[in-house]
């Protein structure tokens, strides 16, 4: 860990009303000044690894509010992150993060066929008899939270639909790449279909390489490095086979993490050539605001915008999505209170750290239930997991949606 990244702080406490975890605890060790502290004394030899330093630090989401804020460029989520990826790589693997983060994920196929029986289980109507007989009360805890977030899953995953090329509408002009996230092509799929038909619909040729894997934004959350960096070079060397300036993405997480790639692998120029290409969906489709504008439809709807942390803290990505809402003929947009707070999702943290997670959701729901909005409109997979299953729950009124999925709605001008 370079060292001058934790002597910046200064200790001014500007990332404190930022920070989720310090909101709900108001304790110096849930607080990214803490958690620099804490990291700090352990590289000065003052600090040994113990269960209550591991504990204190797996409290943080990596939501990275607190980087927004500090003026001082520190970046406690990263930082915390570095931390126990070092720790992790001391110990290794176990068993079941092995399996999962090495032989399951970077295979699509794999994850997808591993996928099949949630498919079967939903299709069935098994599901809707488990959840009325309420018999997952059997289970672990942790499996009845994963069951619960699970929406509808759609019949195929996109990667086995969608075409490698996508032709452009009208006059083309250009051709991007288009990163199918996982969880974007195994649940999300009807708005990565949204992604390319809008990026169609404004003149992009669009390629989609069915051979991509994964970002590796798992094995960060994992503090998997090797496994990282090899899902690295891998998209890397894909995407960079073809003739593409841009490479488009309709997930916060991913993009954020393909934006690292030219870190992750420094002083590798082909990385980092990758890396620059990097769009989140909402960044290109503001550029092309004009052609845009002219196939939009009145949408006489109230809509709130939740910032994915992942897009806000991560890529710095706040008026490109509510400069593509406000095109929107009718739309009657109202601004969320503390809109780019986490949600609470932060990859597995709404399994591992249930009670935090739910402390902090709270906190989201409420803000929304304030803004009255009858759409909830976000633009990070993780986001619309933890989001669709609150929201279904305490506020059933308000359906929770992708940037792009509103906009194909208001393209073909249904609501
Ligand atoms: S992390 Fe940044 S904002 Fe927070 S106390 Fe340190 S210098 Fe201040
Ligand atoms: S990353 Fe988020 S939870 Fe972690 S210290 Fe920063 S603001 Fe707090």
């Amino acid at each position: 860990m370079e060292f001058v990244k934790l002597i910046n702080c200064m200790r001014c406490g500007m990332c404190l009303p930022q920070c989720p975890t310090y909101k709900e605890t108001f304790l110096e060790t849930a607080s990214p000044r803490g958690r620099v502290a804490l990291v700090r004394k352990f590289e000065e030899g003052e600090l040994e690894v113990s269960e209550k330093l591991l504990e204190y630090l797996s409290l943080c989401l990596d939501c990275q509010a607190c980087a927004s804020a500090c003026p001082c460029g520190v970046n406690a989520g990263e930082l915390v992150a570095e931390f126990r990826c070092e720790r992790k790589s001391e110990q290794g693997l176990g068993t079941m993060e092995s399996l999962v983060l090495r032989k399951l994920l970077p295979h699509p196929d794999r994850l997808e066929a591993a996928t099949a029986p949630l498919r079967l289980y939903q299709a069935s109507g098994l599901q809707k008899t488990v959840r009325a007989l309420g018999l997952l009360k059997m289970f672990p805890s942790s499996l009845q939270r994963m069951e619960g977030l699970l929406p509808a899953l759609p019949k195929a995953p996109l990667r086995q639909t969608i075409e490698e090329v996508t032709p452009a509408r009208g006059t083309e002009k250009g051709t991007v790449g288009f990163f199918l996230g996982c969880v974007m092509s195994l649940i999300f799929s009807e708005a990565s279909l949204a992604t390319v038909a809008l990026l169609s619909a404004v003149g992009y040729r669009v390629i989609t390489p069915k051979t991509q894997k994964c970002c590796g934004a798992p094995n960060m959350l994992g503090h998997d490095m090797d496994g990282l960096k090899d899902a690295a070079r891998f998209n890397t060397d894909l995407f960079n086979s073809f003739e593409v300036d841009t490479v488009v993405t309709d997930c916060g997480g991913c993009g954020a993490e393909l934006k690292k790639y030219g870190h992750h692998l420094a002083g590798d120029p082909e990385a980092e050539r990758f890396s620059s290409k990097i769009r989140d969906i909402s960044q290109i489709l503001a550029a092309e605001s004009e052609t845009l504008q002219t196939m939009l439809k009145p949408l006489p709807v109230a809509v709130t915008y939740h910032d994915a942390c992942h897009i806000a803290h991560c890529q710095g990505i706040r008026s490109e999505p509510r400069q593509l809402l406000g095109l929107i003929p009718q739309l009657d947009y109202r601004e969320l209170p503390e809109a780019d707070a986490c949600c609470g999702s932060a990859g597995t943290y709404n399994i591992e750290k249930p009670e935090m997670s739910d402390r902090v959701l709270s906190r989201k729901v409420e803000n929304i239930r304030k803004t009255g909005a009858q759409y909830l409109v976000t633009g990070n997979p993780g986001c619309l997991l933890q989001l669709k299953k609150a929201l279904s729950e305490q506020l059933p009124e308000v359906k929770v949606i992708h940037l792009t999925e509103l906009l194909q709605m208001s393209v073909d001008g249904r609501y």
